[in-house]
């Protein structure tokens, strides 16, 4: 995938905005979705994507649709360095295959990042389903009551 593939409607971030695959949703708004990555580099590991833009990467989104979705990323980075109490944590963002871009609707991912903890291979290790829904419901509580 190069930087100026055109937009792919069937990817897998576009398929989980329209319902038609499911993710472990810890945010939602008219504009912007978050979810738990379901192959975490580090426990907590976040991504936030734009709903309504179609849009590969940092090149192609619109700039209004960028500002809600870092608007997001710093409420949530908020909530999961007060609820997971990180000694770090990673705000990052690929473009292109070679940068290390996998999912090629543009999306920002929170890394929570733990003292002696190197991190994990990305997109990679699956999660565990009942490990994701514990921290899902731990962080949607927090969000409820802090965001
Ligand atoms: P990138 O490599 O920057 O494109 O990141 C894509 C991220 O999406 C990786 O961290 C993957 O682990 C993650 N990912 C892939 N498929 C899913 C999925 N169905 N649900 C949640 N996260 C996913």
């Amino acid at each position: 995938m190069s930087l100026t593939t055109p937009y792919d409607a069937q990817n897998i971030f576009a398929q989980i905005i329209r319902g038609d695959a499911p993710c472990y949703k810890l945010y939602e708004d008219d504009d912007v979705l978050a979810f738990l990555d379901l192959f975490p580099q580090s426990f907590g590991h976040t991504l936030v994507i734009p709903k309504r833009s179609a849009a590969c990467n940092i090149l192609d989104v619109d700039t209004e649709a960028l500002a809600k979705v870092m608007a997001v990323v710093q409420k949530l980075t908020r909530v999961i360095v007060d609820e997971l109490q990180p000694d770090g944590v990673q705000v990052a963002q690929f473009n292109g295959a070679p940068a290390g871009q996998t999912v090629f609707h543009i999306h920002v991912h929170i890394v929570p990042r733990y003292s002696g903890e190197g991190l994990g291979i990305h997109a990679a290790g699956k999660a565990d389903p009942a490990e994701l829904e514990e921290l899902q419901a731990r962080l949607q509580q927090r969000i409820a009551t802090q965001a």
